[in-house]
């Protein structure tokens, strides 16, 4: 089997809450999407999906997915696509670093290596664990009252785990964190994620005013090394996430008890071959996992739950839907929430049939 023509469409994504709102007045109304098709000479397309959080979250912006595809996809024909790690070296090879590029072809991919074999994904990348995974509902960054108000009907749709959008004036996050928590229920769990956004100083002193709340802090500062000093001076569970970008700073945050759950997302490592790598080490070393992608559809979450769902249950901390924030729908069969959980398709591949009426005309097209 070869890949003979590789496909890139634009999908807009708007938001059913019109805007997403994280640290540093960083924003994002509505995204940018690509989705990529991998076509075979035996009649087999896979799909993959890449959607930046805008051009200033990771080094990764949407004009970029496309363009890095025209640079690298005609290396890839006449390449099996069932040959995931040779294929990877194939790309690493062909482009160096841009992990976001290569993402959305080998999501399609190992869509066609399931296609292929009659497999859900999630079995070939290692099985399918319980029947469903939990959920996390990011809280866009408001006012601590706004904030604190949706709390209740995210709970409504069956969110237990709620991800806070801080990262801006200390001051304001440390209202921000008191008046979710004054919302939260036995057995919720609440993250104060920061993304980067606090420097040093601001940082442990946030920690340090909530240390009576029962919240995990993720990525307060810009570097590893800033993250690495606040999280031996407070008490609180510590999630890492924009610093750990490949396996080398998973490994570093290891050996320096850096964290106590990594957020690793699908594009930032660069495909599904490249996480599962990262999600087998860390089920190995005891990291327990947020699993998910920086944003995205249909397509992107049913990669999401299959990689979500094929990682014992004890290490996944938690898993996102963006699908259900978003007012497009790009493809049948893709998970659908169900009271604060989803499920990876039965069907072979990634179980997704795209709605070419949505996708349109491609804007990349290599042969
Ligand atoms: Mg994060």
């Amino acid at each position: 089997m070869n890949i003979t023509r590789i496909l890139a469409y634009r999908v807009e994504l708007p938001l059913h809450e019109q805007t997403y709102k994280w640290s540093g007045g960083k924003s994002v109304n509505v995204f940018d999407s690509t989705i990529v098709a991998v076509e075979t000479n035996v009649g087999l397309v896979g799909y993959g999906e890449v959607c930046p959080l805008g051009p200033f979250y990771l080094p990764a912006y949407s004009d970029g997915v496309r363009a890095g595809l025209r640079e690298l996809g005609p290396h890839l024909l006449g390449d099996d696509p069932r040959q995931l790690v040779k294929l990877n070296q194939k790309m690493d090879a062909a482009l160096k670093g841009h992990p976001y590029v290569k993402s959305g072809i080998d999501i399609a991919c190992w869509d066609i290596l399931g296609q292929a074999t009659g497999l859900p994904v999630c079995e070939l990348l290692g099985g399918r664990y319980g029947e469903d995974v939990r959920l996390y509902r990011a809280i866009s960054q408001e006012s601590p009252e706004q904030m604190a108000a949706k709390v209740a009907g995210y709970r409504a749709e069956g969110y237990r785990r709620f991800q806070l959008k801080v990262g801006g004036d200390p001051d304001v996050d440390i209202e921000r964190i008191r008046a979710v928590a004054a919302k939260l229920q036995p057995g919720d769990r609440l993250v104060a994620d920061a993304n980067t956004g606090w420097v040093q100083h601001e940082a442990v002193r946030v920690a340090k005013a909530v240390r009576d709340i029962d919240v995990y802090i993720e990525q307060p500062c810009l570097t590893y090394e800033e993250c690495l000093a606040v999280r031996r001076k407070i008490p609180h569970p510590f999630v890492l996430d924009e610093n750990i970008d490949d396996l080398g700073m998973l490994l570093r945050a290891k050996a320096d008890l850096a964290m106590d759950v990594v957020n690793l997302k699908i594009s930032k490592l660069g495909g599904l071959t490249k996480i599962k790598q990262a999600r087998d080490l860390c089920v190995s070393m005891g990291i327990a996992m947020t699993l998910e992608d920086s944003w995205g559809g249909d397509i992107a979450t049913a990669a999401i739950a299959h990689l979500a769902q094929s990682t014992p249950t004890e290490f996944l901390f938690t898993t996102t839907d963006f699908n259900s924030y978003v007012t497009v729908s790009t493809a049948v069969g893709a998970p659908q929430r169900k009271d604060g959980w989803m499920s990876a398709s039965r069907q072979s591949g990634l179980g997704v049939w795209p709605k070419m009426e949505v996708l349109g005309n491609p804007l990349v097209e290599i042969t």
